[in-house]
């Protein structure tokens, strides 16, 4: 038996599910289904990949009625997340036709403007929605359902204000969810003002030492990339995220694997929309194994396969580890993390251990081979000598 038969759900809704091959529903699901669907306004605290865009999307796709202007606004951090929801939702809605769009900053607004006269449902950045509520290009008046999805993430990066304007031209009667990983004072108050008795739901974030293992090594920071390259060359993975803490480390990074014939592409928020799409189809579809990134890629997206994370750098947030090694071991396949540490990330990988109860294993440094660099971490004195072997040449 299909265990999501069991809540109130149209047949075509369940039928939808089992072709997307799901049978059993995940805890966020089994825990906000039945109120979402019941129409009542839930906060969900879930982290990424635990299965919350479905458990929205039953909503979404029971809710709306196709061609009946935009009732359903989901609000999400970034571009490739809204990208992202829309796709799942699109699978969703199978035979239903709902007509999903996402809208985000970065590219033309022009089509937008056109998409926006006959779309259902709309899932978008709020610095581009406000942008268009301003042009008076989107009508909220019949909006019935709005989600904030990754809701944390939202507040962090800066988007309060944008996303209460937001809501409050949204019509007061209607279903409001919310999803973050954390649920912070911050979203708790945001609840507060907006949300009717929201029903709250929580599900356990995991993480299973059988199924991610976390290791680190301790090195000068002269030897953190032939250390990466070292393990990039060793270790037996499948695709490969590397994170940094800047762009400028991000550039670096991907400038010397490459330097050194090493397939990668880099993904920072100073990238164009269409780099950063065409970077994620490289390595979504695996033809290149290892993607250089800041935070920027650590949320949302929904990568299958990732065997490896490493930290290059340890953020200052311990929440962005989380995020971080929450790209790998999912969907009860086995996955790894590997920090590269030197005395500069002591500070930020002892705030992590302290908030979180991770095993994290010391791991002893191999020999390594000093690898080819150039750029800002270049040692000084080997960039002078490089420079004035260059000048005599
Ligand atoms: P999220 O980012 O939280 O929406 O999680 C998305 C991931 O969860 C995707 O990899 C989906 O394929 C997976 N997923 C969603 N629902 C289920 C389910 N019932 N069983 C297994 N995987 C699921």
């Amino acid at each position: 038996m299909n265990l999501f038969e069991k809540y109130d759900l149209s047949n075509e809704l369940v039928s939808s599910i089992k072709s997307l091959g799901f049978s059993k529903p995940t805890q966020i699901q089994h825990l906000s289904i039945p109120h979402i669907i019941s129409g009542k306004d839930v906060i969900g605290e879930s982290a990424t990949g635990s299965g919350k865009t479905l458990a929205f999307g039953c909503g979404v796709v029971e809710e709306v009625i196709p061609k009946k202007g935009l009732q359903a606004l989901i609000l999400t951090p970034t571009r490739e997340l809204a990208e992202q929801v829309k796709n799942s939702l699109k699978e969703l809605s199978g035979q239903k036709h709902l007509r999903i769009i996402a809208i985000y900053g970065g590219v033309s607004i022009n089509p937008q403007i056109n998409e926006l006269s006959y779309a259902d449902v709309v899932v978008g950045t709020p610095g581009r929605l406000l942008d268009h509520l301003e042009r008076s290009t989107i009508n909220l008046s019949k909006v019935k359902l709005l989600v904030l999805d990754e809701a944390d993430r939202m507040l962090d990066m800066g988007f309060i204000d944008d996303v209460e304007k937001i809501i409050r031209k949204c019509p007061a009667k209607r279903q409001t969810l919310f999803f973050s990983a954390t649920l912070s004072p911050r979203i708790r108050d945001l609840a507060g003002k907006y949300m009717r008795n929201p029903v709250k739901v929580q599900a356990r974030r995991m993480v299973d030492p059988h199924k991610l293992k976390q290791i680190y090594y301790n090195v000068p920071k002269s030897m953190k990339l032939s250390m990466l390259a070292h393990l990039l060359k060793h270790e037996k993975s499948g695709l490969v995220m590397v994170f940094c803490n800047t762009r400028k480390t991000t550039d670096f990074v991907v400038k010397t694997l490459k330097a050194n014939r090493m397939n990668a592409v880099a993904i920072h928020g100073g990238y164009s929309q269409n780099k950063r799409s065409n970077t994620m189809h490289l390595f979504n579809d695996g033809k290149v194994g290892v993607l250089v990134c800041t935070d920027v890629a650590s949320r949302g997206l929904d990568i299958e396969n990732v065997s490896h994370v490493y930290n290059y750098e340890i953020p200052k947030d311990p929440k962005d580890y989380v995020h971080r090694i929450g790209r790998t071991a999912r969907a009860g396949e086995k996955g790894k993390v590997i920090n590269i540490i030197c005395e500069h990330d002591h500070d930020n990988f002892r705030r992590v251990l302290s908030e979180y109860s991770f095993s994290v294993e010391a791991v002893k440094r191999p020999y390594l081979e000093r690898l080819k660099t150039s750029g800002h971490n270049f040692p000084r004195k080997r960039r002078f000598l490089q420079r004035r072997r260059l000048r005599h040449n």
